[in-house]
C-alpha cells in the first residue's frame, strides 16, 4: 500500500508501508492528529468548563470522550472521513445522582449501554462510588501484587535476593502500578490507599526477610525506597507544578478552576491535595527517634541520610546478611523482643523481666548476646574467634572504640564496610546458639506469667 501526506494544499511524494500505521513511532500520533482536526463541536450549555473554557471532548489516539450529547455530530464526521464508529466498545457514564430510569441515547440508530465503570487511558473510573478512582487502587494493586509475587518467585530459582537486585527489580516491576496516575489522584481515602501501601509493605518485608512484626519505617530508611504515601504525593506535586506551568494546555485551566473553587471554599481536586499534604504520618527520622525498636539505626551519624540503601543490606551470604538483618531492625529470636509480643496463652512480658535464657541475670539485648554473656562456652569461644578475625582485619579496633559502651561499639562495628561480613558471620552463629534453648521464661516448662 501507498501513501501520500496533504497539509496545507501541499501534497508529499508517495511512500510505500506494508504495516499500515505503525503504533508506537512518534509520526503516527501526529498525523491522527491531524486528521482529527476538523472534527470541531459547536460549544453547548452541558459542556464542562474549565476556567471559562468549554471542553466538550477528549482525544487519546482514536479513543473518544464526549462531555455532552453530541453524537449525531460524531457520527456525521465520522460518515464524511471514512470512519466507523464501534458502538459495541461505545458506552455511557453518568456520575451524580443516578435517575431512577436512564435516558436511552443511541448511536448509529443502536441503544448505547450504560457502564459503572470504563477504563480510559489506563485509568479505571467508577461512577457509582464516592471516590470515583476506587476501582483503579482495586486494579492496581491488584496486579502489583501479582507482580509482587512473581518477582519474589525467584528465590525458588536463583536463591533469595539481594536487597539491591531486588529493590531494583521492585522499581522496575511492581512501582509502576503503585503509582500508576497518582499525579492526578490524591490519596484522600486512606483505606484504597492502604491496598497499594500492602503491596509495597509486604514486598520489602520479604525482600529484607522480616516479619510482619517488623517496624514499617525500617522498610524505608534501609532500602532507601520512599513510603508509598510520600513517593505518590510527591509525584503529584511535581505534576501540579508542571501544570502550572503549562499555560496552554487544558490542564492549566482544570487546575486553575479547582484553584478557584478552593479558594471559594468548595471541596476541589486542589482542596483534596492540601488535605493530603496536610495530613501525612510523622516524618520517618522522627519514627526512629522515638521507637524503641531503633537503638541501633538511631546511632548513625548525623550526616547519614534517612532513606539509604544500608552497607549491611549488602553482606553476599544470604543466612548471615539476614542474621544481621534481623538484629539491627529489632526482628530477631532474642527476648528483648520475641517476649515484647504477646502470644496465644501468653501476654506481653515487661521488659526487665525479659532475661537472658543462658545467665537469667541480664535483659537478652542483642549486646548482651553479642558482647556481655558469658554463661555459655560456646558463646565465649564465637566471641573470642570474632575479635581475632577483626583485629587481624583492622589492627585500630581497640583504640577507635576506647571510652565507647557496647552498643556504640556495635553501632560502629555497623559502618565499618570492610568487616560486615565478620560481624554478620558472628550474628549468625551468635543467634543460632540463642535460637536452639528457649528464652528463660519458658524454662522447665512453665509460664512465668
Ligand atoms: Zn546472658
Amino acid at each position: 500500500m501507498r501513501y501520500v501526506v496533504r497539509a496545507d494544499g501541499d501534497v508529499s511524494e508517495s511512500f510505500a508501508s506494508g504495516h499500515g500505521v505503525l503504533a508506537g513511532d512518534s509520526a503516527s500520533p501526529i498525523l491522527w492528529i491531524i486528521f482529527m482536526c476538523d472534527l470541531i463541536f459547536p460549544d453547548d450549555p452541558d459542556d464542562v468548563s474549565l476556567n471559562n473554557v468549554p471542553v466538550s471532548h477528549l482525544e487519546q489516539a482514536d479513543d473518544i470522550v464526549l462531555f455532552s450529547l453530541k453524537l449525531r455530530i460524531l457520527e456525521a464526521w465520522c460518515a464524511i472521513n471514512f470512519l466507523c464508529i464501534n458502538v459495541k466498545k461505545s458506552s455511557g457514564m453518568l456520575f451524580g445522582p443516578i435517575p431512577r430510569s436512564r435516558p436511552v441515547l443511541t448511536l448509529l440508530g443502536s441503544p448505547l449501554a450504560w457502564t459503572e465503570s470504563y477504563t480510559y487511558v489506563g485509568v479505571t473510573l467508577q461512577s457509582t462510588h464516592r471516590n470515583i478512582f476506587a476501582r483503579h487502587y482495586e486494579a492496581k494493586a491488584r496486579k502489583g501484587r501479582s507482580v509482587a509475587h512473581v518477582t519474589l518467585g525467584l528465590k525458588s530459582m536463583v536463591g533469595r535476593l539481594p536487597p539491591r537486585e531486588g529493590t531494583h527489580l521492585y522499581m522496575a516491576r511492581v512501582d509502576p502500578h503503585l503509582i500508576h496516575a497518582c499525579d492526578i489522584i490524591p490519596d484522600v481515602d486512606l483505606s484504597l490507599l492502604a491496598q497499594l501501601e500492602a503491596v509495597q509493605v509486604t514486598f520489602l518485608r520479604r525482600l529484607l526477610g522480616l516479619s510482619a512484626c517488623s517496624m514499617r519505617a525500617f522498610l524505608s530508611t534501609e532500602t532507601g525506597l520512599e513510603p508509598l504515601q510520600y513517593r505518590r504525593i510527591r509525584l503529584l506535586l511535581r505534576f501540579l507544578k508542571y501544570a502550572l506551568a503549562s499555560t496552554d494546555h487544558l490542564i492549566y485551566h482544570a487546575v486553575q478552576s479547582s484553584l478557584a473553587l478552593a479558594r471559594a471554599h468548595c471541596p476541589c481536586w486542589i482542596s483534596d491535595v492540601v488535605w493530603v499534604a496536610s495530613s501525612m504520618a510523622t516524618s520517618l527520622q522522627s519514627q526512629l527517634n522515638t521507637s524503641p525498636l531503633a537503638l541501633l539505626p538511631n546511632g548513625r551519624p548525623a550526616a547519614s541520610p534517612v532513606l539509604r540503601l544500608r552497607e549491611y543490606l549488602q553482606v553476599p551470604i544470604p543466612e548471615h546478611r539476614l542474621a544481621l538483618t534481623r538484629l539491627v531492625l529489632a526482628d530477631h529470636c532474642l527476648a528483648e523482643v520475641r517476649l515484647r509480643w504477646a502470644e496465644r496463652y501468653r501476654a506481653s512480658v515487661p521488659r526487665d523481666s525479659r532475661l537472658c535464657r543462658f545467665c537469667e541475670e541480664c535483659v537478652e539485648t542483642p549486646v548482651h548476646a553479642l558482647f556481655e554473656c558469658v554463661a555459655d562456652e560456646q558463646l565465649c569461644v564465637l566471641r573470642r574467634e570474632f575479635l581475632a578475625d577483626m583485629l587481624f582485619h583492622m589492627p585500630s579496633l581497640r583504640e577507635d572504640t576506647v571510652g565507647m559502651s557496647n552498643i556504640e561499639a556495635l553501632r560502629h562495628l555497623l559502618q565499618l564496610r570492610k568487616t560486615l561480613p565478620l560481624l554478620a558471620r558472628f550474628t549468625h552463629a551468635v543467634l543460632k546458639v540463642f535460637a536452639i534453648r528457649a528464652p528463660a521464661l519458658f524454662l522447665n516448662g512453665t509460664l512465668a506469667v
